[in-house]
């Protein structure tokens, strides 16, 4: 049969089949696995594709919501409210895909649907068992999620030989075999290290991997082998030679200076002809000119750099801040300076007595959302920094909630304001359970999660910023500010600029005799994209920039121990 013109979303492409990029990963974890497969969704889409990407955690949690940033980073959280896995959020800042609930789910969340359905009778007598029943709903999630689209890329969660991935990489054997090759390719991510005592670059590493997979039923048609110096002709002809993979098709990802450049470079190595040969769709070739518009700004050496203090308590966490990280990237991108984001420990700062010696050389100061009570005192610390000195401040949900305690202590005297999440004695909660909270002994799923509208108040910054009048952001939290003390902190003079759409939760504030000052009780971060940075970053980052020019100089040593 001869290749289908796809290319563009008209409704006969529609009744073509979904074709799918099974994703998987070798060697060792964090190997770029999630940005790889988000960058081949980027590259589909730039051919004028309709994409989506799913991921399948082979954990045995629910979903990653009750699990410690320590463990696994990031909960990313779609407008539908799932709280998913931090791969998510690269697959929704690569494409313009809009995820749900069910394009992520988990080892534990599929035994969870099986035994439901058992408890009900629904296998009518039959003995439950991975394969069929495990399998076959596996299966099932993933082809209803990847309904009318044309390419649906499945990301498969750790690494091949774990011994919890087999039922995920038995349903993709059997999807490969049902809808037949032309429908379906694989594609292994994995590690060829460089071992300096004997000065090479190792493949077998990668050899062993394929063989794993192969065991498994599964031939990898392409590799994505993650070099940190150039992959030569002489090695991909050797890796291809012993895992049955063309040559062609044994793909270079060479570290790269920012993780946009990658659909860029998978370009170059032929990562997107691959794909479409070897799925039979003709498309065009892709657009990649926002991407390249996108690198040569952040990597275009002339910018001036601004210095941001992120003050949390996941500080040697990347991962924990993945989202803001990014949208703190994109904000300065759509200024056109650099962003240098250092991460200042809250417990350290909690102990410092001078709190200018942590704080006094940025040029602006970020209190991101977070969890417990550990660091709190520093947070509210740097907060009492940021608007007594009018350093720009951005804070996000326990960051927002923290001002508004810090402003309940030290503007309206309220001493002992505090959140009850940290102290459930507080003699003034400012900051308490939102009501439909109460009771609740279930952790799982059951905070406020998802996408909320917020209507902002007129002449506000909030609304200067996002040009709107009405918003609609996603949420992650348990506690609300408190009603009973909205009148004492207006009449002390902070703005309560975003409400919900019935005006019962604070979702926004801000410090009118401030030069900018907000916080907001929702999560920005999950809706900025490198291409449409979001607006609450970008005027941060804007203020920070303007702070610098008019700020007292900055001594010249801590400037530089701030860079290092
Ligand atoms: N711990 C706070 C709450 O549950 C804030 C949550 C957050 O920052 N995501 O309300």
């Amino acid at each position: 049969m001869g290749g289908v013109a796809w290319g563009t979303s008209t409704t006969s492409m529609l009744s073509q089949r979904t074709k799918y990029v099974f994703v998987t990963g070798g060697v060792v974890s964090s190997i770029g696995k999630g940005l790889a497969a988000a960058s081949i969704g980027a590259l589909m889409e730039a051919r004028g594709l309709r994409v989506t990407h799913i991921k399948l955690d082979p954990y045995i949690n629910v979903d990653p919501g009750t699990m410690s940033p320590y463990q696994h980073g990031e909960v990313y959280v779609t407008d539908d409210g799932a709280e998913t896995d931090l791969d998510l959020g690269h697959y929704e800042r690569f494409t313009s895909a809009r995820l749900t609930r069910a394009n992520n789910f988990t080892t534990g969340r599929i035994y969870d649907a099986v035994i439901s359905k058992e408890r009900r009778g629904e296998y009518l007598g039959a003995t439950v068992q991975v394969i069929p029943h495990i399998t076959d709903e596996i299966k099932a999630r993933v082809r209803e999620v990847s309904a009318g689209v044309d390419v649906a890329i499945v990301e498969i969660g750790g690494t091949v030989g774990d011994i919890e991935s087999l039922p995920f990489l038995e349903a993709v054997r059997q999807m490969r075999i049902e809808l037949g090759h032309q429908n379906t390719v694989s594609v292994h991510v994995t590690l060829v290290p460089w071992i300096a005592a004997a000065g090479e670059l190792k493949t077998k590493p990668t050899q062993h991997s394929v063989k794993e997979l192969l065991g498994l039923g599964i031939q990898p048609e392409i590799l994505i082998c993650r070099v940190d110096r150039e992959l030569s002709l002489d090695l991909k002809r050797k890796i291809g030679h012993f895992t049955n993979v063309g040559m062609d098709a044994v793909i270079a990802a060479k570290d790269v200076s920012c993780i946009y450049e990658l659909p860029i470079w998978l370009h170059k190595e032929g990562l997107d002809q691959q794909l479409v040969e070897r799925l039979n769709i003709w498309s065009r070739q892709p657009d990649l000119s926002p991407w390249k518009r996108t690198v040569e700004k952040m990597l275009d050496p002339t910018k001036e750099a601004v210095s941001i203090a992120l003050v949390g308590k996941y500080v040697h966490l990347r991962d924990a801040y993945k989202s803001l990280h990014e949208s703190i990237v994109h904000g300065g991108l759509a200024n056109d300076v650099n962003v240098i984001v250092h991460y200042v420990d809250s417990e350290e700062l909690q102990r410092e007595p001078d709190t200018a010696k942590l704080l006094g050389s940025y040029d602006a100061i970020l209190v991101p959302g977070g969890f417990g009570d550990r660091g709190l005192e520093g947070k509210i610390k740097a907060i009492r920094y940021a608007r007594e000195h009018n350093v720009p401040f951005f804070g996000i949900c326990l960051g927002m909630q923290m001002a508004v305690v810090e402003f309940a202590r030290h503007v309206c005297h309220l001493e002992g304001a505090n959140t009850v999440e940290a102290d459930p004695q507080a003699k003034y909660p400012l900051i308490h359970l939102m009501p439909g909270q109460r009771g609740i002994q279930d952790k799982g799923a059951t905070m406020r999660l998802g996408a909320y509208p917020c209507d902002l108040a007129e002449g506000s910054l909030a609304a200067r910023v996002y040009g709107a009048a009405a918003i609609s952001e996603r949420h992650r939290h348990r506690f609300e500010v408190n009603n009973e003390y909205r009148d004492v902190l207006e009449r002390s003079g902070l703005k309560l600029s975003g409400l919900s759409p019935d005006q019962l939760l604070v979702e926004m504030i801000e410090l009118p005799n401030h030069p900018y000052f907000i916080g907001c009780q929702f999560h920005p971060e999950f809706k900025s994209k490198p291409h449409a940075p979001h607006p609450l970053f970008t005027h941060f980052i804007r203020a920070a920039h303007e702070f610098q020019r008019i700020r007292p100089p900055v001594k010249e040593e801590a400037r530089r121990a701030e860079l290092n």
